[in-house]
């Protein structure tokens, strides 16, 4: 279980999150949503260990990790330009967390295989970052994230990237593999829809403070301020 503990982080001239408590359900897919510099990504960053806060905690099982290095919190991540290698091939992108902490080739390769299978990618191990579709590469990257089986997978704005017709059908492989997986996610978007159609729940975020965490049906049908309804685009 992720808990955030009245966690700010103060950028000089914006405090990006503001006194944020929130839990994450565990075993579930989030939504984080929120207008653009709502602090979303830095929020992300905090609880991946890749920005340190201001104040206040970061909780994972009870356990205060807010000092744990980022390598060793078990954090999975995925972020809007892929950032695979680019001299690495598919598989050796997939299998590079695992190599990098000296896991066994048979047993590096067996976990990465498993993976590819599972984003769908195991036809195109061999090829280049450069000769796969931009959906192609977001499926390697959270391959990659995966396969070390973290306790958290966060993504951030993992289909801005992607034209129209790819974003409607990643959006669905990742409602998918965070199923097959039961991997807690939080998937950070500024797209409403997006967020709507595959989380178990949203977090809508505005100005470092969070306005509603809630069933996403829920916020539209009973948003809890006028800002939350209008960003649904619902306005009372
Ligand atoms: P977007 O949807 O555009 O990605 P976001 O919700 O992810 O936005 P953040 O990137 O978390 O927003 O930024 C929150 C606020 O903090 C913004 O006002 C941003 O300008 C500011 N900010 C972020 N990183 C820094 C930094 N390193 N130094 C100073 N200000 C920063
Ligand atoms: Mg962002």
């Amino acid at each position: 279980q992720v808990q955030l503990v009245d966690l700010v982080k103060d950028f000089g001239q914006t405090v990006a999150v503001d006194h944020v408590n929130l839990t994450i359900k565990d075993g579930a897919l989030t939504g984080l949503l929120g207008p653009s510099g709502c602090g979303k990504s830095t929020t992300l960053y905090m609880i991946s260990g890749l920005e340190q806060p201001t104040s206040g905690k970061i909780l994972f099982d009870g356990e205060d990790v807010t000092e744990v290095p980022a390598e060793e919190r078990g954090i999975g991540l995925v972020f809007q330009n892929y950032a695979l290698y680019p001299h690495m091939t598919v598989q050796q992108n997939i299998m590079f967390p695992l190599v990098n902490a000296k896991v066994k080739k048979e047993e590096a390769l067996a976990r990465c295989m498993e993976m590819a299978k599972l984003v769908k990618v195991d036809d195109l191990l061999k090829r280049k970052p450069s000769q796969l579709s931009g959906g192609q590469q977001q499926r390697v990257a959270i391959a990659r994230a995966l396969v070390k089986q973290p306790k958290v997978l966060l993504l951030d704005e993992p289909l801005s990237n992607l034209d129209a017709r790819l974003r409607l059908e990643m959006r669905e492989e990742i409602r998918r593999i965070q199923k097959e997986t039961g991997v807690t996610t939080i998937f950070v978007t500024h797209d409403q829809e997006e967020a709507m159609s595959i989380t178990d729940e949203i977090v809508l975020m505005k100005k470092g403070v969070i306005q509603q965490q809630c069933f996403p049906q829920r916020m539209y049908l009973e948003p809890a301020n006028q800002f939350v309804a209008g960003f649904l685009g619902n306005p009372p």
